[in-house]
């Protein structure tokens, strides 16, 4: 079937394959010319714009165990590619075990737009400003990819390569998103700079996770991710090697934040210059980290 949806988008012919193989195949026939898409949130807007013109969309929703969530303490969480943010924000589970994933998704644009877009579509498209992408890396989250070989899984640390661009070959379709379960007692924090309340994307991004790890000098081990100031979503290293090792007071957790922003590499942009990101990520970093460090009591 071939479509003109829109008058602002070019053509596009809707391919709804009946299985992952399917799905698979089709898109390791096409490497340049189709794509796949779920809630089509980014896919559709990037079309209307201009900077996208596939000729087919693979809607892989709905395909083989794409749209569940489930939870069990022993093994984690796994996230279908299908499930939207609200989806994920709504679960019991997640709410229980993830509040700090549950505040990501409702961090995003508006409760409307939420209502199609999902975390998988988010990590795909490679964005450094996507929003529930630090959270995912605070807690080590793998992807469960089908490709034309079968599955495989990558660790969501070595998924980017850039702006826009991933480790995914032709054929290759995220189908899940995997979190091992929550280390014990943990608290996490996200922040979110926009230029207003709603629908925009950060300017700067802050997810903090932290817990006690008997095995640190500190007691605790603390986690922080950043969007919006590198070419691809941060893991600072330095935050947590620096608080692994010093007695958590205030002191430590202000020089946590400088490390923070002597880590990040922000361009400037229509939304903020880099001056003022690394600014504001030292700021939202000290904020993120001290809530941390008082949830933890
Ligand atoms: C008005 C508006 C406001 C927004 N605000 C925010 C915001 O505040 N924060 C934020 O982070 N984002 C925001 N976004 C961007 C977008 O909504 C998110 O990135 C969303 O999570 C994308 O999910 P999706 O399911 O719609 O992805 P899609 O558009 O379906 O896909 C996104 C990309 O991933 C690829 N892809 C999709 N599924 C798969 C798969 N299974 N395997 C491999 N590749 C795949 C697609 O080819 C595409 O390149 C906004 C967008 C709009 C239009």
């Amino acid at each position: 079937m071939t479509l003109n949806a829109h008058p602002a988008l070019p053509e596009f012919e809707y391919i709804r394959p009946a299985s992952l193989a399917e799905a698979s195949h089709f898109l390791s026939l096409h490497p340049d010319t189709a794509r796949p898409f779920l809630g089509g949130t980014d896919v559709f807007v990037r079309m209307r714009d201009g900077f996208l013109a596939p000729e087919f969309l693979v809607d892989v929703k709905n395909l083989d165990g794409t749209n569940q969530l489930r939870f069990d303490s022993e093994s984690g969480l796994t996230i279908g590619a299908a499930v939207s943010m609200n989806q994920v924000a709504a679960s019991p589970d997640v709410q229980a075990h993830y509040p700090l994933l549950a505040e990501a998704c409702r961090s995003v644009a508006s409760y409307q737009l939420r209502t199609r877009a999902t975390i998988v579509g988010n990590i795909c498209n490679a964005s450094p400003a996507g929003d529930t992408i630090g959270a995912c890396l605070v807690f080590d989250c793998v992807l469960h990819i089908h490709g034309v070989n079968g599955f495989c899984e990558e660790p969501l640390s070595s998924f980017f390569k850039g702006p826009g661009r991933t480790i995914l070959k032709p054929g290759d379709i995220v189908t899940a998103i995997h979190l091992p379960p929550p280390p014990k007692d943990c608290a996490g924090k996200y922040m979110k700079l926009g230029r207003n309340q709603l629908s925009d994307l950060s300017i700067v991004g802050v997810a903090a996770l932290g817990y006690k790890e008997p095995a640190c000098t500190s007691g605790y081990r603390f986690r922080l991710a950043l969007a919006s100031v590198a070419p691809v979503p941060l893991m600072v290293s330095e935050v947590e090697t620096y608080l692994a090792n010093n007695t958590i007071t205030p002191d430590a957790l202000h020089e946590a934040a400088r490390l923070a922003m002597e880590a990040c590499s922000p361009i400037d942009d229509v939304r903020g210059s880099a001056r003022y990101r690394k600014q504001m990520v030292r700021n939202l970093s000290l904020k993120a980290l001290a809530e941390v460090w008082k949830k933890l009591g």
